[in-house]
């Protein structure tokens, strides 16, 4: 799996916030509005940590991102009545992951909506 180059992850950070505009956006990388993202906040970190996936549907181009939980951020997860066990063995293959949320994506699952 390619992962944006350094530039093209400083481009992701451009523009209207994920959380206020969720839908696909364009990709710095092959120009395609296929720019996807999801978020969850893993149970068992020590502070309050956002785990971000941003991915290309078009050039499978990926980045992976850990940053503070902005406080009082809220949002809907379509992976939490997941069983813990079967979502640790989802998130073992990062493309097979990814491909997972892209049918979540597909079938309106996702885009996650967001709340502060
Ligand atoms: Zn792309």
């Amino acid at each position: 799996m390619n992962t944006f180059s350094a530039d093209e992850v400083a481009a992701l950070a451009t523009g209207e916030s994920f959380f206020a505009a969720p839908g696909e956006r364009l990709c710095p990388a092959c120009g395609e509005k296929r720019l996807r993202a999801y978020v969850n906040t893993p149970p068992n970190a020590r502070r309050p940590t956002l785990v971000s996936y941003v991915w290309c549907a078009a050039c499978a181009k990926f980045v992976g991102t850990r940053a503070k939980h902005p406080e009082g951020l809220v949002f809907s997860d379509p992976l939490a009545a997941m069983p813990a066990a079967e979502r640790r063995e989802l998130e073992r293959s990062l493309v097979g992951f990814l491909a997972y949320l892209d049918r979540l994506w597909e079938e309106g699952a996702l885009p996650q909506t967001f709340a502060a």
